[in-house]
């Protein structure tokens, strides 16, 4: 074949990787195996949240309601935003597709924090734009004064992940708004939250209460992880107009269904009891960091639903280790490996192996 005869594509696809999701553990001699892998809340879900769910289903049939009305209502009521503030999506994941589909395109530059989230430099190549990656601190943290030195005339979005995926630590509310003044104002900052729930750090910032002064500030949320639906796929935008607008200019019809759109106002509904469920996976966390801490790793704070290990060129022989266990992590070869937060036998499966670990390495 000559290079007429093959279907072309944009070339900005050639190097696009392929997105790694979190590997299920393989099964070992017939003992229970655990999936902390991709962040997932470990409980089932609530009777009611499936009830309704259940009953939507019913109607599969139809088209969802495309304005996702009662949904959009719930959020509104929920954050205290107009209905025009909000935009969904299937998973905050695809709602950061739109918007940058709709800020970007080749020649422009996003700047984000490295290591983060796995799918940003995806999303971003395949605008055709360029990422501007800043390297995280010691500490794991977002380098708000090397972020603002990566600024130029071609950058159009800054993403802040907050708690940042996968190490762990929140940006605090000091630090956010001191970059908010520095960065131009037709500049868009998107504020990442997916683990909103599970901070308990009175500094971090909150991305609903800074974005109402600030027209280019778009916070993201989504029911995936301290709701309970990531299989259902609803993540959202709380932003202003022009943003919101511009996402559902961007956005599939009909991606949110019928069946997701019940679970999400039931969650909402439901949210005392889903938070309560969140309450106990936050002390399941302080306990791993505290037993890891004590077994002499150098782990960082974390403020969502996993810990982040700082493993570096032994990070693969450690996930195939806990692997050999029943439990996947998430390794990022080279670097470390995330290891999200369970029921706490899955933890203590991991808390057993990483101590040993740490030991091996380091004898008295
Ligand atoms: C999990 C996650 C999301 C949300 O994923 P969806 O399931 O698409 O809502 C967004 N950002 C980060 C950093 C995440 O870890």
């Amino acid at each position: 074949m000559t290079p007429d005869d093959e279907v072309r594509f944009r070339s900005v696809l050639d190097d696009v990787a392929a997105y790694k999701p979190g590997k299920p553990p393989e099964r070992t001699d017939g003992r229970p195996t655990y999936k902390l892998s991709s962040n997932e809340n470990p409980y089932p879900p609530l009777p009611g949240v499936l009830a309704a769910a259940t009953e939507a289903a019913g109607n599969m049939n139809r088209y969802p309601d495309m304005g996702a009305l009662d949904l959009l209502e719930a959020l509104s009521e929920r954050f205290d935003v107009p209905v025009d503030h909000l935009a969904l999506g299937t998973g905050s994941v695809a709602v950061l597709y739109h918007l940058l589909q709709a800020a970007c395109a080749e020649g422009d530059e996003v700047v984000y924090a490295w290591r983060s989230f796995e799918a940003y430099p995806i999303a971003v190549q395949l605008t055709g734009a360029t990422s501007v990656q800043v390297p995280l601190t010691e500490d794991a943290r977002h380098d708000f004064k090397a972020m603002e030195a990566a600024l130029t005339d071609r950058t159009r979005v800054v993403l802040v992940c907050t708690p940042n995926n996968p190490t762990g630590p929140v940006v605090r509310r000091d630090e956010l708004l001191a970059f908010l003044d520095v960065v131009p104002r037709n500049v868009l900052v998107v504020v990442d939250e997916a683990y909103r729930e599970f901070i308990r750090e009175p500094e971090a910032i909150d991305g609903t209460e800074i974005y109402r002064d600030r027209p280019n500030v778009v916070v993201l949320r989504t029911f995936s992880k301290a709701y309970g639906l990531a299989g259902f796929r609803v993540g959202y935008a709380i932003g202003h107009p022009p943003v919101i607008v511009a996402i559902r200019k961007c956005a599939l019809p009909f991606g949110v269904s019928e069946v997701a759109q019940a679970a999400a106002i039931a969650s909402l509904q439901a949210e005392d009891e889903l938070l309560a469920r969140v309450d106990d996976l936050v002390t399941e966390r302080t306990r791993v960091l505290g037993e890891l801490r004590g077994a002499g790793w150098d782990v960082p704070e974390t403020h969502a639903n996993f810990v982040w290990m700082p493993l570096g060129e032994d990070t693969v022989a450690f996930a195939e280790a806990v692997q050999a266990e029943g439990v996947s992590v998430r390794p990022f070869p080279g670097d470390g490996a995330r290891v999200t937060i369970g029921e706490p036998e899955a933890n203590n499966l991991f808390l057993e192996v990483a101590c040993a670990w740490h030991q091996g390495r380091n004898p008295e």
